[in-house]
């Protein structure tokens, strides 16, 4: 043993001395992106979010460190579909950092392997003032594209650092486990209002409608991005009651005047529902974003007795 020692004592100092395996720098647009990336990566990646869960995703404020932040990173992660059309791309260039310019292999964008609704069919400029333009860029609200992106960034991360692929992809396995078994929950708690007719502000929640069977009758905007106007407003409300809608839900960071006079007009309930991962304190990952909105849908629901 005493002998041994020395050896021992010298291999100790040789691990204390290398060098830790650097985690990967990942930076994600949005605080949804952020935790799936997190779920997936574990310990061998250091995540942030520009975005919090809490903004319009369409317009972040863009901050000076943020091109601080984006100049070290060694992945960037976008919504994509336009999303941060209207802020991200002079910080990425800003950054200078070649590795995660759109195209560069440290650059994912997570709608690529997403499911994508409300594809136009015609000729859809900005000009016309629709912020949706190549589909709707909402699409994280679907538990399924939840697990497109988780897939789509462990995969990534396994071709940046090949040595760690088999902790990422048990890392993927273990969150689509557990998606699995929360989508079951969902599924069972949602299933008596397949069909209900709902009005939201934004077309922020196709996929989480169109995966639940909700039934969106109209908007508060008159198109993705366009304030809403008395004419709309008034067809709107007419609509409602023609159609005895009793939901109306709002994105947190919209105004709730219009919202409330047209649930004084029609009877409905105004639920505000945050669409990310953050946008309320309690809610800390993705998965906890469905408990959070689908508990807050089905009581109001509930308490209207809208069916
Ligand atoms: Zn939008």
């Amino acid at each position: 043993m005493r002998l041994l020692r020395p050896a021992a004592l010298a291999l100790a100092a040789m691990a204390a001395a290398a060098p830790a395996r650097a985690a990967v720098n990942v930076v994600t647009t949005t605080a949804d992106l952020a935790d799936l990336a997190a779920q997936v990566g574990g310990d061998r990646v250091k995540v942030e979010s520009l975005a919090r869960g809490y903004q319009d995703p369409h317009y972040v404020e863009a901050k000076p460190s943020f091109i601080l932040r984006l100049a070290k990173a060694d992945l960037l992660v976008v919504v994509g579909r336009e999303l941060e059309i209207g802020w991200l791309p002079p910080l990425v260039q800003q950054s200078r950092n070649a590795r995660i310019q759109p195209g560069a292999s440290g650059y994912l964008d997570a709608s690529l392997t997403a499911r994508i609704l409300e594809i136009p069919t015609g000729q859809i400029t900005r000009a016309m003032g629709d912020v949706h333009p190549q589909g709707n860029p909402h699409y994280w609200l679907d538990p399924g594209n939840g697990r497109h992106i988780a897939k789509a960034v462990a995969d990534k991360l396994s071709r940046m650092a090949p040595g760690d692929a088999a902790y990422f992809a048990s890392r993927y396995a273990e969150f689509d486990r557990r998606l699995a078994e929360a989508e079951k929950r969902w599924d069972a708690l949602m299933a008596p209002y397949r069909g209900l007719k709902i009005v939201t502000y934004h077309r922020s929640w196709a996929n989480l409608t169109d995966r639940f069977g909700l039934n969106v009758i109209g908007y508060v905007e008159p198109r993705p991005g366009i304030p809403p106007s008395p004419a709309h407003t008034l067809d709107l409300i007419a609509e409602m009651k023609r159609q005895g809608v009793k939901i109306l839900v709002v994105e947190p960071y919209f105004d709730l005047k219009t919202p409330n006079s047209i649930a004084r007009e029609t009877g409905a309930q105004v639920v505000v529902l945050p669409p990310s991962v953050g946008g309320e304190k309690a809610i800390t990952d993705f998965i906890g974003l469905f408990d959070y909105d689908l508990d807050l849908l089905v009581r109001a629901i509930r308490q209207t007795g809208a069916k």
